[in-house]
């Protein structure tokens, strides 16, 4: 059986012309000829919400741009798009992401996944919506961004599929997989739907994110762009590189067993055989995740009791009403004095709003014992 193989570069900044380099010379080498044969590419880019490039929330306009190129000197029908979180404005996810301006510059279709026709398909019991896009297309670039995830701990390239589920049907999801097990069951499902369909996944990690992310922790330059056409492999030696653990990511170890991979035989190239990037703050999803999975459940119920935290509004918020109308669960709902407020005793915790406030404006309330283990 051929060992998968991620590549990796060094790359400091969103300079096309390098990008172009890595992207046309990972693509040329692929042996799979589908992008000989097949007329229209989708780009899946990780469009989270409306969130300027150097938030590093969103996959950079640049590295889409070097796709863009690519196949379009192939002569390729080049569809961009995903389906953003919540209830966040689509037009202007694209406007403030960059995806306009590319439209604007270059021959290409934009797709609102959200809106999209999608298909009903079974995983093993596990019903899922996908986007009709996927399978309207014969060459798929699934291009992920680097960062913490405050539900899954990662998010790289098979959490970036979830953006092929329309529109609200993620709250949906979410308020049915309240938990990090369930909600990796789903994924994991997603994951088997499609994996057939994706040619070769990018992670743009020149900017990432750690901290509370995907989108309130901290933008920091990792200087990094990898990319495989193997899922499982990619986010192996990505979140690794990070300073997870495959244990940390439930969905991690289901995808590698699904395409019998063995981790320690994922190929990369010789100078980042055991690379780690400096100074990467995981701490606080990784306890999240984490925290309560090692203990015994009579000491984890114990535990639970002084180890707690939610989401809080702060006064940062600007009452647009993304939370309140993205919240699976209908834990937010508009208050006396104006504001969102949040039910504790509802929330379960998927941290949708977090994820989606575009000011950010969610804080986490944590107990003494919590701030203990998270920053
Ligand atoms: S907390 Fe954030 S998402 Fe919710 S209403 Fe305020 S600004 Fe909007
Ligand atoms: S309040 Fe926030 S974290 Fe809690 S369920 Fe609603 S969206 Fe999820």
């Amino acid at each position: 059986m051929k060992h998968p193989t991620v590549q990796i570069r060094a790359i400091d900044n969103y300079d096309l012309p390098v990008l172009e380099d890595a992207i046309g010379t990972w693509f040329s080498e692929l042996r799979d000829n589908k992008i000989k044969r097949s007329k229209r590419v989708l780009i899946k880019p990780n469009l989270l919400g409306a969130y300027p490039p150097e938030r590093a929330v969103t996959t950079h306009p640049k590295v889409l741009e070097a796709i863009i190129r690519y196949f379009l000197s192939l002569k390729k029908e080049v569809w961009l798009g995903d389906s953003p979180g919540g209830s966040v404005s689509v037009k202007k996810v694209w406007e403030t992401c960059g995806l306009n301006d590319l439209a604007e510059r270059y021959p290409i279709r934009l797709v609102n996944l959200s809106t999209e026709k999608y298909r009903e398909l079974n995983y093993e019991g596990t019903h899922v919506k996908i986007s009709e896009a996927l399978f309207k297309c014969g060459i798929v670039i699934n291009v992920a961004k680097y960062k913490t995830h405050s539900l899954m701990a990662f998010t790289g390239a098979l959490k970036n599929l979830y953006g092929l589920v329309p529109g609200m049907v993620k709250s949906e999801y979410h308020r049915l997989n309240p938990d990090t097990k369930s909600f990796a069951e789903m994924l994991l499902a997603i994951y088997g739907l499609c994996r057939s369909k994706i040619t070769f996944s990018i992670i743009d990690g020149i900017m990432g994110m750690d901290g509370a992310g995907p989108s309130a922790g901290n933008p920091k330059h990792f200087g990094l762009l990898m990319g495989s056409d193997s899922i499982p492999a990619l986010d192996t030696v990505a979140s690794r590189m990070m300073g997870f653990k495959i244990k940390d990511l439930p969905y991690l170890w289901g995808a590698l067993h699904m395409e019998g991979i063995i981790p320690s035989h994922i190929q990369v190239p010789h100078s980042f055989l055991h690379h780690s990037i400096p100074g990467v703050d995981i701490r606080i999803v990784k306890m999240r995740k984490t925290g309560l999975n090692y203990l015994p459940r009579t000491l984890g119920y114990a535990f639970k009791k002084v180890y707690y935290y939610y989401p809080v509004v702060s006064q940062r918020c600007v009452r647009c009403g993304v939370c309140v109308r993205s919240c699976p669960v209908e834990a937010i709902s508009w208050q006396e004095d104006g504001y969102p407020g949040v039910d504790k005793d509802k929330c379960i915790k998927c941290m949708c709003c977090h994820e989606l406030c575009p000011t950010q404006a969610i804080d986490i309330h944590k107990s003494f014992v919590a701030k203990r283990f998270m920053k």
